[in-house]
């Protein structure tokens, strides 16, 4: 068997990795390679696999036999093609060690830089720089970066000795010590690393870079790392990578500097080269956002040549990896080197605008474009926006960078921990800082938005709230945090005060604004048609297309998921019409009725407020399905509870409250959701099903009459075998028949039933012969599956996802081992007796990715969803149709 290899040289030529290496590489290691491969300039180095991370977790922290050996032999290699060695007291050669998983998971693991410096290094490199100043500051960096992430000294205790060592010297900035004061800094640093370890700082270069190794592969198990895949979803890696390579400076002088670029605008796709530099000063000060960067334009003046050069990489590294790169640069002493590259983070807008401008351009086809979109994208894309009718006249406090797009209000809040003790209690936080930084992270997620006072673009609070669709105004200067007060603008304010930001224009109000939701670009609408293709194209045996529908009970509901490019409605829930207070009263009249006579009085008051919605639902549709169900009101949702609400209800009635209650109380069920509701509601009182019937003929004969086209369906809930619907169907043929006759009007109005109860899915062929259509209410079929009460699942549903008992929630995406098998079942069964049987699902799972995969999968025509999640859904369907069809 080969031996196994666990090190690869890149730099210099050839490399011996490549892109295609990233599970092995990392996702940093494998671009570095490639680059070398492409004849970029990048530093040479070599990367430690990732399948030694896993061999060192597996064999209790203990290195693979033959590692040790490899590395010398890689870093031997490098320290002739650099011509430098490390520690060298004369030429000393320096690297950096730095993480690199596949995935990409900025900030959450470790980095050490300027690895090599020991006390005869740091004097080499100043005589043979011929800048001392630039050799001390290295020194002082890597003790403290290796004292803080090696040993765990606290980061803080560096920064009060370089801030005593600035007020000492009167300066403001770090650019401001000289050499000598470097000097006597680092004589500082050495002692708080004695105090906390009880040792030296090391000397000995090859303890320094197996302390570092030793770090960076532990920092893959550290509680941000952790909780960043956790959230992120990041599942099946292998573990980091360590790259390993050699140093270069852009701290040398004013012909050095550093800074972070994209090719094109990652806010909002523009074709655009995007990015920030500083002269003078490491990575990390970029990052950090200690320092506020300039844009990359302004590089052109600074040094031509090397922005050309840059130019050229960047279209190269476009070219090749057909995605937008985000790169990061050193320019030392004029010299550019591309320090990595990797398809870059981007804002909602910015991906959709670069997936369509990149199918025009030629440089990827259709279908890459709809995988490289994920429904967080879109969802950030229909993010709140501030009502511009209630910002009229209104100025903003003050203005910073428009870091992560959307609106948000919350109250102030100054930590990560606070925002997540004030979000745990319901309240809606904002996180006001002067930056942010991995530890913040879990306060990040709870927050509406998050407004820092420093920082660029690419400084973490910006890239963080960007991944998460978070709003962030970053960098804001006219923004100034002191301990639990912020001065925004000319204001100051306390904990707990609202405020509002803007992250897509960086604006910062005071108070709460009301938002609304954006609506849909032009290039969202292009793109979107991209997936309704994929999804009408698609083909599973005899079933063609895969549709989204949506969930609207309201006419005003209905326009907006049909102007989100609803293909029908998959769900109208008729006893949610009864929210509005006016039609309220009806509907409780008629619950209430102890004779038929009465209750159809009640209905012939409804009727007509019935028959107006559905006619506005029909029209909104523009002749696309619409499925309308019977009426299935919890009776807890409906009948009066406040005093208030019984004395209204007896007024209109005209009777006593004291005589009211007592009907009322009969009412009362002990399991509501398993009571009187659906149709067992018309098999104890038919007549309610009939004046629904009624109203939906008679709004679609209006339609027909006035050129509107529509296509009504109408369905029956909560059935638990085919008898129900043997006796509820003929009534309502019969009621369609006499309307359409009388009308002189000819439509087809299909009546099928939902799948929710599990007897009905099990006896599906029955069902099958009197039903039209089935669509799954998941809602209730799990609830009914699990015996978990819809209503009541707060209180353990968490307990069961910590430990691990559910993978997810089955009410937020269908369990497709029980509910799932259920529902595969339901489809066979239905459809060996109607073999063109159409098969939906209107639970509020329909508008969730995974559940859309599983729907595909299992033959359904359609998925339904909410108004807001349509497009999200339609993108989801389009890639569930792409990964689970063979070319
Ligand atoms: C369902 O049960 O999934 C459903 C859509 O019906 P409802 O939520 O109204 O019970
Ligand atoms: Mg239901």
């Amino acid at each position: 068997m080969a031996k196994q290899k666990f090190v690869y040289f890149f730099g210099e030529g050839k490399a011996e990795g490549d892109a295609k290496m990233k599970e092995l590489l990392g996702g940093k290691g494998a671009n570095l390679a490639e680059m070398t491969n492409l004849g970029i300039p990048v530093p040479p180095g070599f990367t430690i696999s990732t399948e030694v991370c896993a061999a060192y977790y597996e064999n209790k922290q203990k290195y693979p036999e033959g590692l040790e050996k490899e590395v010398l032999d890689n870093l031997t290699k490098l320290e002739k093609v650099m011509g430098k060695k490390l520690g060298d007291p004369e030429d000393p050669l320096l690297v950096s060690v730095r993480s690199g998983a596949a995935v990409s998971m900025p900030g959450m693991m470790d980095t050490i830089l300027n690895l090599g410096m020991n006390d005869k290094a740091v004097v080499g490199l100043a005589n043979k720089t011929g800048n001392p100043r630039f050799a001390w500051d290295a020194y002082r960096r890597f003790i403290q970066m290796y004292g803080d992430i090696v040993m765990g000294i606290p980061h803080d205790e560096f920064e009060e000795a370089l801030a005593a060592m600035k007020k000492a010297k009167k300066v403001e900035l770090d650019t401001g010590l000289d050499a000598k004061d470097l000097e006597n800094l680092v004589v500082e640093y050495k002692k708080i690393y004695k105090k906390h370890t009880k040792k030296d700082f090391p000397q000995n270069p090859l303890d320094q870079l197996w302390g570092a190794i030793n770090a960076v592969f532990g920092s893959w198990m550290n509680e941000r790392a952790i909780k960043y895949r956790e959230l992120n979803n990041i599942k099946g890696l292998k573990g980091t990578a360590v790259n390993v390579q050699s140093m270069v400076f852009g701290n040398f002088g004013d012909d050095s500097g550093t800074g972070v670029c994209f090719s094109r605008d990652p806010s909002t796709g523009k074709n655009e080269f995007y990015g920030e530099f500083l002269m003078n000063a490491q990575g990390e000060d970029v990052v950090a956002g200690i320092r506020t960067p300039e844009k990359i334009a302004t590089l052109a003046k600074k040094n031509k040549k090397v922005y050309e050069q840059l130019l050229d990489i960047k279209d190269k590294l476009e070219n090749h990896f057909r995605d937008m790169q985000d790169m990061e640069f050193t320019v030392q002493q004029g010299v550019l080197y591309i320090l990595q590259t990797r398809n870059g983070k981007r804002a909602g807008a910015a991906a959709v605008k670069i997936a369509v401008d990149m199918v025009a351009e030629g440089l990827i086809d259709k279908e890459t474009a709809i995988k490289r979109v994920t429904p967080e994208h879109l969802d950030q894309l229909l993010h709140p926006m501030i009502d511009p009718k209630a910002l009229k006249g209104i100025k903003p406090l003050t203005k910073g960078l428009n870091a992560s797009p959307g609106a948000a209000c919350g109250r102030i809040v100054f930590t990560a921990k606070d925002a997540e003790e004030w979000a745990e209690r319901g309240e809606k936080v904002l996180l006001v800082r002067k930056d942010t930084s991995p530890e913040d992270i879990g306060g990040m997620v709870v927050s509406e938005g998050i407004l820092t006072s420093t920082g660029g673009m690419t400084s973490h609070a910006a890239v963080v709230a960007r991944g998460m669709g978070t709003p962030c105004v970053a960098g804001a200067k006219g923004v100034s945090v002191q301990g639990k007060k912020v001065v925004i603008g000319e204001k100051t304010f306390k904990e707990g005060d609202w405020i509002t930001i803007d992250g897509s224009t960086g604006d910062v109000y005071e108070g709460q604004f009301p938002l609304i939701s954006p609506k849909m670009s032009k290039d969202l609408e292009t793109f979107l048609s991209w997936c309704d293709k994929v999804c009408a194209d698609s083909v599973r045996g005899n079933v063609k297309g895969f549709l989204v529908r949506t969930n609207a009970d309201q006419p005003e509901d209905a326009k907006r998921a049909f102007d989100f490019g609803a293909q029908g409605v998959g769900l109208c829930r008729t006893e949610h019409m009864f929210f509005d207070k006016e039609k309220l009263i009806h509907f409780r009249t008629m619950i209430v009725a102890d004779t038929e006579e009465a209750r159809k009085e009640a209905l012939k008051k409804i009727l007509p407020l019935q028959k107006k919605d559905f006619f506005g639902i029909f029209k909104a549709m523009e002749g696309r399905p619409v499925t309308i169900r019977l009426l299935d009101p919890p009776l807890h949702e409906f009948v009066p509870h406040t005093k208030e609400e019984v004395a209204e209800l007896a007024e209109h009635l005209g009777v006593k409250p004291k005589d009211l209650q007592p009907k009322i109380d009969k009412l009362h069920e002990a399991n509501p959701m398993l009571g009187h509701r659906g149709c067992r509601l018309a098999v104890t009182y038919p007549e309610i099903y009939d004046m629904q019937v009624e109203a939906i003929v008679l709004a679609a004969i209006d339609c027909v009459k006035k050129n509107i086209p529509v296509k009504p369906e109408i369905m029956i809930p909560i059935v638990c075998d085919e008898q129900e619907l043997a006796l509820l169907r003929p009534r309502a043929e019969a009621i369609i028949k006499k309307n359409l006759e009388k009308a002189k009007v000819k439509l087809d109005i299909q009546i099928g039933t939902m799948i929710e109860v599990p007897r009905a899915a099990l006896l599906a062929d029955k069902i099958a012969a009197f039903a039209d259509f089935f669509s799954f209410g998941t809602n209730d079929l799990t609830q009914m599956t699990f015996a978990f009460s819809r209503d009541d699942v707060g209180s353990f549903m968490p307990a069961y996802e910590k430990l691990g008992l559910l993978d997810v929630d089955p009410f937020k995406s269908v369990d497709e081992e029980g509910v799932g098998m259920l529902m595969n079942w339901a489809t066979t069964k239905g459809r060996s007796v109607k073999s063109d049987l159409k098969v939906g699902i209107c639970g509020e799972q329909g508008g969730d990715p995974a559940t859309i995969d599983f729907c595909f999968r299992t033959g359904l025509n359609y998925v339904s969803c909410s108004p807001f999640r349509v497009p999200i859904a339609r993108l989801t369907a389009a890639q569930a149709v792409l990964r689970n069809t063979k070319k």
